[in-house]
């Protein structure tokens, strides 16, 4: 089984679904150790690694090949050579990975959690998001946000660090990215310009710097509250009828093709009504932004920003902290909208994510 799950790039039993594709070793044939091996004419990447003992993984992982679309027919591949323990072996030092939730979800922020002995230090990468790991109740986590329109399928989740002896570690594996179902909202008229790029694009270039930040301090706790004391939590999120539009639909705005989409949820509400802090946080940014109106933005820390947009009456400023409850600001309608409302939105290592996640569960 131990070899099974490293061909496989499995840690846990529980990445294993109904239908998934695995890669078994043939008997009686032990992988090919050093050398140099020629991809001939007609031959996939996949047949030349397995004819050799090896997954295709194995043979790229040597050769510098990004994608085995990439590797041309007649090119010449490096063996890995002997003593290799295959790209997926974890340390001694390290007891588990778990990643939550699996298959990971467009839209949903992933918990990637380390059970190792104190002192390790890491650091990693799924697909192009950078992840920070940082030390909590013995184990270490980092959570990054899944965009809502990356494209479902297997991504490379890279982990590297060091030991408390100061080895250095490193480990590969491939993880699962499933689709969520986005509706389309009925078609959007705003003020011209709201959707020029003139404007668009220095305002979405300060919001990113704005929330790329990652302080190693986890100031929230528990589930989040919602943001609006106008419904109950329960009642909100069992009828889902707080909310004039979910996160992730689709959006077209004047007349534009359906490739805009709702990075947070839409809560319903009147200009002059309470916006609460959802969890304890501190206030990064308050001001007005052409789209986003009259916008705060509460670091949580770990990467995960919370923000609220189009208020009439913004009541904290840069520099405060905030509890859970706390009124920060009033509902209003600046910015690029169609009528009052409160834009709630939580960004994970800079990537929106669904905010009915974090009322419904603790992160981590
Ligand atoms: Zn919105």
């Amino acid at each position: 089984p131990d070899l099974l799950a490293r061909l496989n790039r499995i840690t846990s039993p529980n990445e294993l679904y109904t239908g998934a594709s695995l890669i078994f070793v043939e008997n009686g044939k032990p992988p090919a150790s050093g050398g140099r091996v020629t991809l001939a004419p007609g031959q996939s990447f996949l047949e030349l690694s397995a004819s050799h003992g090896l997954n295709p993984w194995q043979l790229s992982a040597g050769n510098a090949v990004s994608s085995s679309a990439s590797v041309l027919p007649g090119e010449v591949l490096r063996l890995p050579g002997e003593g290799n323990t295959g790209p997926s072996a974890l340390p001694g030092a390290v007891e588990s990975v778990n990643i939550t939730p699996l298959p990971l979800m467009q839209g949903e922020a992933a918990v990637i959690t380390l059970a190792a002995d104190p002192g390790l230090t890491a650091s990693g990468q799924f697909g192009e998001y950078p992840l920070s790991f940082y030390p909590y109740n013995g184990e270490y986590i980092a959570v990054q946000g899944v965009h809502a329109m990356l494209e479902p399928g297997l991504y490379p989740l890279a982990i590297s660090g060091s030991l408390p002896d100061g080895t250095p570690f490193g480990f590969t594996q491939n993880v699962f990215v499933r689709a969520d179902q986005f509706v389309y909202d009925v078609p959007l008229t705003v003020a011209e310009e709201t959707i020029d790029p003139a404007v668009t694009k220095p305002e979405d270039q300060q919001w990113k710097a704005l929330t790329a930040p990652q302080t190693p301090e986890k100031l929230w706790d528990g589930k989040w509250i919602l943001p609006s004391n106008l419904f109950t939590q329960a009642w909100c999120l069992e009828t889902l009828e707080c909310f004039s539009s979910r996160f992730g639909n689709r959006r077209s705005y004047n007349g534009s093709d359906y490739d805009f989409y709702h990075t947070g949820l839409d809560l319903f509400g009147g200009v002059g009504i309470d916006i609460l802090a959802p969890a304890a946080g501190e206030v990064v940014f308050s001001g007005f932004l052409t789209v986003r109106g009259n916008a705060t933005v509460i670091n949580h820390g770990w990467g995960v920003y919370s923000a609220y947009m189009h208020q009439s009456e913004m009541l904290v400023k840069q520099g405060d902290t905030v509890v859970p409850g706390q009124v920060i600001g009033k509902i209003g309608g600046t910015g690029r909208v169609q009528g009052p409302h409160l834009h709630w939105e939580i960004l994970v290592g800079g990537i929106p994510v669904d905010p009915l996640d974090w009322l419904a569960q603790e992160y981590p």
